[in-house]
């Protein structure tokens, strides 16, 4: 047995790198439970793929544990207080998806306010041949946009939008050095001030619906939501409320709670804009973050600082 698990789905680029380094590779943490003990017990570091929780339960699993190198910069699937008490290291893919985040973040509050994908339609269905017009719909440029969560992937999505000459305001736990961006200490007073509001949070327990029922309720009739976080971060009830009672203008979503079942009720939505999760989804990007994730798991195990460790 291999001292590197590999647990998930990986592309071809990926499970050759893994395969090189000698990774066994299993493709979820229930066939990781199903390995012999002794397979098991010669585990030392895991590259982690997927959402399922990885806990204190699956590490006892594995007793000689040392790394979990998770693929992905949201590590919201692993307990890392768990982690820490077993004397577990965590690290994760951090940087190398920004660019394709902040860009999905854009294209989707394009989409939604121009109205995109009913215009595909209106072109393939010979609708526009057949002389019918296309109806206006919202300019974008110029507007006022908030950032839910100042980190690095919304610090890209904030830079992008200033291009569009939009008026910049976020909320953070503190305030940040920014180019003049304003600054909201109350996530409502944040929806209140803005036309778009986009979230960009970790997920995980201490994020849970904190763009909650209040702050769907000021960003008000002609706002728009856009989360590429996790779903998690939004009180999905609450949102699906508002946009069903036309109390929130649309919204553009590529994480839901539950996913990828998602909600039912999303699918009637002509004010919604759908994507299944895929904003790291380039191929260039995945291959980054599965290098990245690699050589996590070769400096832990060649005893080297740990690029970008998360515990
Ligand atoms: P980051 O740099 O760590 O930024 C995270 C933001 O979350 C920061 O603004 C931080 O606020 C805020 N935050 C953290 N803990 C919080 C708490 N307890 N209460 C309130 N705010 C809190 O992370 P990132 O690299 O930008 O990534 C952000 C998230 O995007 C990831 O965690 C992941 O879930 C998601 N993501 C999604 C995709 C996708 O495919 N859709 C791809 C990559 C990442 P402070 O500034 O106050 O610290």
């Amino acid at each position: 047995m291999s001292e590197i698990l590999a647990i998930g789905s990986y592309t071809e680029t990926d499970l050759a790198g893994l395969r090189e380094m000698g990774a066994r590779v299993v493709a979820s943490l229930d066939e990781m439970r199903g390995l012999e003990e002794a397979e098991r017990g010669d585990v030392r570091a895991v590259a982690y793929k997927g959402h399922h929780p990885f806990g204190a339960e699956e590490m006892a699993l594995l007793p000689a544990l040392g790394v979990i190198a998770n693929y992905g910069v949201g590590h919201d699937a692993i307990d890392v207080e768990a982690a820490g008490a077993a004397g577990v290291r965590v690290t994760n893919t951090p940087e190398v998806l920004n660019d394709d985040v902040a860009d999905l973040a854009v294209a989707m509050l394009l989409m939604q306010q121009r109205r995109m994908l009913q215009g595909d339609a209106h072109v393939r269905s010979g609708a526009w041949a057949g002389g019918e017009s296309f109806p206006l719909n919202r300019k974008v440029s110029g507007r006022r946009a908030g950032i839910m969560g100042l980190g690095r992937i919304g610090r890209d999505i904030a830079e992008r939008l200033a291009a569009f000459k939009m008026e910049i305001h976020y909320h953070s736990r503190s305030e940040k050095e920014t180019p003049g961006w304003r600054y909201h200490a109350d996530p409502v007073d944040l929806a209140g001030a803005v036309d778009y509001l986009v979230v960009a949070l970790v997920g995980g327990p201490e994020t849970e619906n904190y763009v909650s029922r209040e702050v769907i309720g000021a960003l008000g009739t002609q706002g728009v939501l856009i989360n590429i976080s996790r779903g998690s971060t939004v009180d999905e009830a609450a949102l699906l409320d508002a946009l069903e009672a036309g109390r929130l203008g649309g919204a553009g979503l590529d994480v839901f709670e539950g996913e990828p079942k998602v909600n039912p009720r999303f699918r009637a939505l002509e004010t919604v804009v759908l994507q299944p999760h895929q904003g790291s989804g380039t191929r260039e990007t995945r291959a980054a973050m599965g290098r990245l994730q690699r050589d996590n798991i070769a400096a832990f195990l060649a005893g080297r600082a740990l690029p970008t460790p998360v515990n």
